[in-house]
């Protein structure tokens, strides 16, 4: 029997050990923290519902994984644009919160019981080097966004609000999500480290706008990688998820694209096939118009125009009871057309030396945390 080693019991880490357990492969998963999904203590995430014309969930079963967690259908949320408000309705399902972290109901709970059930063993607190293992799914490996919030105890009412202010953040976006009476409250930052200070005056414009009121707050910290890596495959190692750069860089949706590659994985290593290829045609076009879309809003200063633009009109009514903004976000996210736009972009990328320019996976193996600490 062959064995595999891992490093890393998130997203990507467990789909390529469920996937290569099944194939019969004897597969052990080194996790640093002390629970699956040791990055994440409880924190709401949304798998997105738009990329694909396939459901998010069937697309999770479609790569093997259980579907046996928390999952509560978006269809509303509350829109903070700049200081106006706005209430958003869509037709039909545009994304599904998930927990993430220590909780039972949690995503990663949900994949480490199939995991184990299938003879995945786990050994927890036990960090392990890229060049200790064949697949490193270890997440973030440097620093290309910063994220600052708080866990808080919220009451029974479930709400998101989805917020983009530049006095809050430049280059990334703010958001409050809260369901069974936990919540997250959240900012995050491409370019600059987010600050204690600028929580607080987010922490105080949703209060005055929404009467939400934080109750025994904690502070947490992390990074996002959010670009992309020039081989998925290297040196006889496979890199899965956001250790090879595989994210969304324009929302930092990453966790459909993470479990994709976790599977495109254990396929590459069970049938013998050129990972790099499989990632290159399954998952590059999502990240293409990520990247694309990223330097029009943000490099062309268009974020802000746009927005204002669509909350002069009334973005909820614009939207309410379509599935406009999902198809906006099909276009930007799957169209042909990113294959044409892509190769400019990069150039321009590397010439002036922009965030999306690619980068080789080796480079930089600073850890989080080390980060964290000095910051
Ligand atoms: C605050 C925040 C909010 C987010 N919101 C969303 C969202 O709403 N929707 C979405 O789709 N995505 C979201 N993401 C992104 C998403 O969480 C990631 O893209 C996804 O989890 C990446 O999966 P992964 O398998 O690459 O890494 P992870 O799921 O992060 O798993 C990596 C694992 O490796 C462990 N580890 C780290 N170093 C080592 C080591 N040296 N040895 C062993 N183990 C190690 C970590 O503890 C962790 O458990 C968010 C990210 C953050 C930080």
């Amino acid at each position: 029997m062959k064995c595999i080693n891992i490093a890393g019991a998130g997203i990507s880490g467990m789909t390529a050990g469920i996937n290569l357990a099944k194939k019969g492969y004897k597969v052990t998963i080194y996790e640093q923290g002390n629970h699956a999904g040791g990055r994440f203590e409880a924190d709401w995430q949304f798998l997105e519902n738009w990329s694909t014309r396939q459901d998010a969930l069937e697309f999770y079963k479609s790569i093997n994984l259980s579907t046996d967690f928390f999952h509560k259908p978006i269809k509303e949320m509350e829109l903070l644009l700049n200081g106006k408000k706005h209430h958003v309705k869509t037709k039909s399902i545009l994304m599904y919160a998930v927990n993430r972290g220590r909780r039972s109901d949690s995503i990663d709970s949900a994949l480490y019981q199939q995991a184990r059930t299938l003879g995945v063993k786990f050994i927890f607190n036990s960090p392990k080097r890229f060049d200790e293992v064949d697949i490193y799914a270890a997440g973030p490996r440097r620093p290309d966004a910063n994220i600052l919030g708080y866990y808080y105890n919220a009451d029974k009412t479930d709400k998101i609000i989805a917020v983009y202010d530049t006095k809050l953040s430049r280059r990334g976006y703010t958001y409050l999500t809260q369901f069974n009476g936990v919540g997250n409250l959240v900012i995050t930052d491409a370019r600059k480290a987010c600050t204690k200070e600028t929580l607080q005056v987010f922490e105080k414009s949703i209060y005055e706008k929404y009467g939400i009121k934080l109750k025994q707050k904690e502070l947490f910290g992390s990074i996002a990688n959010l670009f992309n890596a020039a081989h998925y495959y290297l040196n006889g190692r496979y890199y899965t998820g956001e250790s090879a750069g595989l994210q969304d860089p324009i929302a930092g949706f990453g966790m459909r694209i993470a479990a994709n590659s976790g599977y495109l994985c254990a396929k590459a290593i069970d049938e013998n096939l050129d990972y790099d290829s499989l990632i290159k045609k399954q998952i590059l076009k999502k990240i293409k118009g990520s990247v694309i879309y990223r330097r029009i809003l943000f490099d062309l200063k268009l974020a802000k125009p746009l927005l204002a633009v669509f909350s002069l009109f009334g973005a909820g009514k614009l939207l309410e009871n379509t599935d406009l903004l999902k198809y906006c976000m099909r276009i930007m996210y799957a169209s042909k057309i990113n294959n044409v736009l892509y190769p400019p972009f990069i150039i321009y990328s590397r010439i002036f030396k922009r965030d999306s320019y690619k980068r080789n996976v080796n480079i930089n193996p600073e850890r989080p945390m080390d980060y964290l600490k000095k910051n």
